[in-house]
């Protein structure tokens, strides 16, 4: 079959085998390009491996640090005319390449938040690298059924306490619009937590350890967003907000047991995802983002992000006064933020050509599934179940 991107919403339900992996060997050849990380972990476990930041912790450890990994990620399959998801054929193609630069990869596709899943990766971790050095969470989920009482918990992206009025920003049409979004109740906010906070995390660690799988002097990481004030009222100060300050939480709780580097929260970028497209008012924020830091040279994605975060930031901790490590410093520098500001309320549809990038933000959104990458011949009829 041909395989085309079909876009529903926030959401393209096709990938390209091809195109992923190129995607895939384009963040290797980052990291490849940059040479070896001085020091780093050499037995990894990520959960969230296959898109966005996750995947960029996996390839950056093992290109940049030689380490061997257990994965877990959710996917779906491909069919005979089906394509798979994106993460299945990112998670194929790195497999392929980690194993022919000499470095073990076992990948478990299946939901990280069970205790099934969580006992395979313990088993795979056994087998394959004995213990790990370093646990990389970077699950992004809209739901998570709880383990312990089956009962099954939704997030809801809403502000909370007052409903917020902001512009949005349409990224398939270019229009700029007002929305109102509703508070979230309580029920909600706490839903929120339990699907996004740093309960799943905390029952990993505690898993792993109970089964002797960490290695003395472990480290896990936590993924976070913390962003300007342009966009606190939806995200911050929101539900979202709320489960991320649960993460500070557990990772305060993980460090009363197993010590002072056992566990940071690591405050990221805004950057184009699955999961960062699925939030009001931040694919408007990114979109405007994407041409400020690009005009003053800074501009990064996943992989740079998380390969400055390795290089310059795990090793040398300088953290801020909620113990995290911040590698969200320069989109929240006064340069980037001052420019922000002033163009936030010049914001309309008319001025979005010239204010921001939605071309690039449309062309980050369909890189995500293998989609618009220059070397990839479209037109090729392919089989959806042969990894590129
Ligand atoms: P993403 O959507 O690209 O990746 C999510 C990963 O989680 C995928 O590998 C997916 O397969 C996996 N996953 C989801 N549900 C799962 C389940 N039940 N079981 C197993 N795997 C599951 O998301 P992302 O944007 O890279 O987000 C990762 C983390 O980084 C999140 O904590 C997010 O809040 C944080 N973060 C993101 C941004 C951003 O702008 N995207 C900024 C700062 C921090």
């Amino acid at each position: 079959m041909i395989i085309e991107p079909k876009i529903r919403g926030f959401i393209c339900t096709t990938a390209h085998p091809v195109g992923c992996a190129t995607n895939v060997q384009r963040q290797i050849d980052h990291v490849v390009v940059k040479g070896p990380l001085r020091q780093g972990p050499r037995r990894v476990l990520v959960l969230g491996c296959s898109t966005g930041y996750g995947l960029a912790s996996r390839i950056v450890t093992t290109f940049g640090a030689g380490a061997d990994t257990v994965g877990v990620s959710f996917e779906r399959e491909p069919g005979e005319a089906k394509t798979a998801s994106a993460g299945w054929y990112n998670n194929r193609a790195f497999e392929k390449r980690a194993e022919a630069a000499g470095r073990r990869a076992v990948t478990i596709e299946g939901d990280a938040f069970s205790d099934a899943i969580k006992a395979e990766a313990i088993a795979a971790i056994k087998t394959t690298l004995g213990q790990v050095d370093m646990v990389v969470y970077s699950l992004a989920s809209p739901v998570r059924t709880d383990p312990k009482t089956g009962e099954t918990y939704r997030s809801a992206i809403k502000p909370f306490g007052t409903k917020v009025r902001s512009k949005t920003l349409n990224t398939s049409t270019g229009e700029v619009t007002e929305v109102e979004v509703e508070p979230a109740s309580d029920a909600e906010a706490a839903a929120t937590v339990k699907v996004m906070g740093g309960e799943d995390w905390e029952l990993w660690i505690a898993a792993l350890s109970e089964a002797g799988v960490l290695a003395e002097g472990f480290t896990s990481l936590n993924y976070t967003y913390l962003g300007s004030e342009l966009t606190w009222p939806i995200y911050h100060k929101g539900t979202l907000g709320k489960a991320k300050a649960d993460l500070d939480r557990a990772a305060t709780a993980i460090r009363a047991v197993h010590g002072d580097s056992s566990a940071y929260v690591v405050a990221l970028k805004a950057v184009v995802t699955q999961a960062s497209s699925a939030i009001p008012v931040v694919p408007l924020y990114g979109t405007v983002l994407l041409k400020v830091m690009a005009d003053i040279g800074l501009g990064e994605g996943c992989i740079e992000q998380i390969d400055r975060l390795f290089r310059e930031k795990l090793f040398t901790p300088a953290l801020d006064d909620g113990h995290r490590l911040r590698v969200d410093d320069w989109e929240l520098s006064d340069a980037v933020q001052n420019e922000m500001k002033a163009r936030w309320p010049k914001l309309s549809t008319e001025t979005l050509p010239d204010l921001g990038d939605l071309p690039k933000y449309q062309a980050e959104f369909l890189k995500l599934f293998g989609f618009g990458l220059s070397g990839v011949d479209y037109s090729a009829d392919l089989d959806p179940r042969v990894v590129g």
